[in-house]
């Protein structure tokens, strides 16, 4: 019996207002399709296209990427994403054309679990976890009217978490205050603040009991910069959704720079990469915490690659005020006790 044969890749954007995702469908002659999704960018300016953040990764899949693995059999993933990272090494081992790999790596891990009838997660060696807790990764809302109302909804999804997406002192105070004693708090700042003001900033955060400063300073990948706030600051730090090879990651954890590893799996490489990453993450026991804002196959393929590992912490849920959706219009998953049950569905499905 001849093997299977990848017969066709095919990019999917859908954009709904500031909201894009690049899917990727594999296809092959055992009449299966797997589905994957690279990263989405950051949102189009007014002066561009709406697409503006993912065509041109879209481009590099389609013209680049695509071409070399059709008839290829897809089971191969391990040598798939070598044969496409070596290719590509010349243009850099991160940026538009690892999140193009990304997508593809995903959608042939996603067509795994269906070929077998089994989650994707099975093929990784099954959960390592019961659960794993989730937190609503709350966009910057900027009023305290905002908050209040969003708070309030994840606190009636079940939610035992908030991340913050804020940077105004009081309006973080705020946010604490609504969320109470019932709900943690997580604040992400995106590289907000340079080292003067991030001190100040994580001097709040520590005494208002954050549960991590997320990307506390700008650039957000000053490692060394950092790992000497982590030394000086008590409040637990988190980073990592812009790093990308495993030596960016190394360098990363080697410094001791974060108490939570945040690596995000449609910029990296996909699974293949992912699993790497998370198993130097168990190597320098610290926690992991896949990044993700989507709903859709990159949050189900965080899912799965988190109940892979046992460091794995926290979920990201990206929680949208009600008036938006992800084009996708994928649900949540169901939560128990604020936490995500292991996937049950063949592929790279989402958990009930
Ligand atoms: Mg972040």
């Amino acid at each position: 019996m001849s093997p299977p044969a990848i017969t066709g890749v095919e990019t999917e954007v859908l954009v709904g207002g500031r909201l894009v995702h690049l899917l990727v469908h594999v296809t092959s002659d055992e009449d299966l399709t797997g589905t994957g999704e690279s990263w989405w960018g950051v949102p189009a300016k007014p002066s561009q296209p709406d697409d503006a953040a993912v065509s041109t990764t879209a481009a590099v899949i389609d013209t680049i990427l695509a071409p070399q693995i059709m008839g290829h059999d897809p089971r191969a993933i391990g040598r798939i994403w070598h044969d496409l990272a070596h290719d590509s090494y010349r243009w850099g081992d991160g940026g538009m054309v690892m999140c193009a790999l990304s997508g593809i790596d995903l959608a042939l891990w996603d067509l795994a679990g269906k070929r077998h009838g089994v989650p994707t997660m099975e093929l990784l060696g099954g959960p390592t976890l019961d659960s794993v807790p989730a937190y609503a990764s709350l966009p910057p809302l900027r009023t305290e009217e905002a908050l209040c109302t969003e708070i309030g909804r994840a606190r009636d999804a079940g939610f035992g978490a908030v991340k913050l997406h804020e940077i105004e002192a009081d309006t973080i105070r705020f946010a604490f205050d609504e969320a109470g004693p019932d709900l943690k708090v997580m604040v992400d700042v995106n590289g907000h603040f340079d080292p003067i003001e991030a001190r100040t900033i994580g001097a709040m955060l520590s005494d208002l009991g954050a549960v991590w400063f997320e990307e506390p300073v700008s650039p957000m990948r000053d490692v060394a910069m950092i790992a000497e706030l982590g030394r000086d600051l008590s409040v637990p730090i988190a980073a990592g959704e812009n790093e990308w090879s495993l030596l960016d990651a190394d360098r990363m954890l080697r410094s001791r720079a974060v108490d939570y590893f945040q690596p995000e799996i449609t910029k990296i490489g996909g699974l293949t990469a992912g699993l790497r990453q998370s198993a130097l993450a168990e190597l320098h026991n610290v926690a992991f915490c896949p990044h993700n804002f989507r709903n859709g196959p990159s949050l189900a393929a965080s899912i799965h690659w988190a109940f892979s590992s046992p460091n794995a912490k926290w979920l990201e849920l990206p929680w949208l005020p009600e008036v938006l959706d992800f084009p996708l219009g994928w649900p949540l998953p169901t939560l128990v006790d604020g936490h995500v049950l292991p996937p049950v569905g063949p592929g790279l499905s989402m958990p009930d």
